[in-house]
């Protein structure tokens, strides 16, 4: 294994975050060519978590993403959201906690304690189910209050305060009620690299392995076509052991922009010059391994 030093032109506190590793025989072909792979990636992992904070656009919805972006007055939100993001496409996920506020007129954890699991269940119900699985959501939805209230002290924003390790956070989002490590990771990423929250190190902050992620790790050849979500994890781990999850987003944004499951444009994507599926960018030439 070799180490590849990057220059973003950073200074040394960003250093712990600037390498990648090249994974396989010394000087073979295809190792040097996966490092260059994971090199770019982490570039662009880089440069988004450096650009300046903004805010992050959950939803379509303006009122939705305020209420999701206030981890000074709404830490719960963010949380809930991240919890109802599950079999469901996302916006349609991550606006819940925003209708639930819309109908009880406030999303105060005062307000969300009174709740019992039949009125979250209501409120998720009616008019329009918010979810695909209202019954187990609900009953999610208020373990996370309550366990917020109990161990929290009703401020959600302790579980990631302090500058704790990113294990540490990791491990206290799996503490809830259904989550799992996909959700747990992608909630410390987002809380590291969208709302620049400081951790004493990111480690533990695995990518989020989903389909346009296996299908780019595939097509790149870092994995195979076929890879399971073990293998996606530990060849990110590989790559970029300090922060598997710097690769996660620039992985995503090319499977979903470019690499797209059938005709993918690679044309148009930054990859183009390094991937080995490009050469033979035709839609049928191409495995489908969404
Ligand atoms: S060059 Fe084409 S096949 Fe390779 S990652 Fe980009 S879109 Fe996918």
């Amino acid at each position: 294994m070799s180490l590849i030093s990057l220059d973003f032109g950073r200074d040394k506190s960003d250093d712990v975050l600037g390498t990648v590793c090249a994974v396989g025989p010394m000087g073979s072909s295809e190792s040097e060519n996966q490092a260059e792979i994971g090199q770019r990636l982490l570039a662009h992992g880089q440069l988004l978590l450096r650009a300046a904070k903004g805010e992050i656009q959950f939803t379509d919805d303006p009122s939705a993403n305020r209420l999701l972006n206030d981890l000074t007055a709404h830490p719960h939100a963010f949380l809930l959201g991240c919890l109802m993001d599950r079999q469901i496409p996302a916006p349609r996920a991550w606006i819940i906690p925003h209708e639930i506020a819309k109908a009880l007129g406030t999303f105060s954890m005062d307000a969300l304690q009174r709740l019992s699991v039949a009125d979250v269940r209501e409120l998720m119900e009616r008019p329009k189910p918010l979810h695909r699985f209202v019954s187990k959501m609900s009953g999610l939805f208020h373990s996370a209050i309550a366990r917020v209230a109990d161990v929290y002290g009703g401020e959600a924003f302790r579980i990631w305060a302090g500058a704790p390790s990113s294990a540490d956070v990791v491990y206290r989002f799996l503490e809830f009620d259904g989550v799992g490590p996909k959700i747990a990771t992608m909630a410390t990423n987002i809380l590291a690299r969208e709302f620049k929250v400081p951790f004493a190190d990111y480690y533990s902050i695995d990518i989020s392995a989903d389909v346009h992620v296996r299908r780019v790790f595939g097509r790149l050849g870092l994995c195979p076509a076929d890879a399971n979500v073990e293998l996606v994890t530990y060849k990110a781990r590989a790559l970029s052991p300090q922060f598997p999850g710097l690769l996660d987003f620039p992985s995503w944004e090319i499977g979903n922009q470019w690499c797209r499951a059938e005709r993918p444009l690679c044309n148009d994507c930054y990859m183009n010059d390094l991937c080995p599926s490009a050469s033979s960018s035709t839609p049928n030439a191409l495995r489908d391994t969404a």
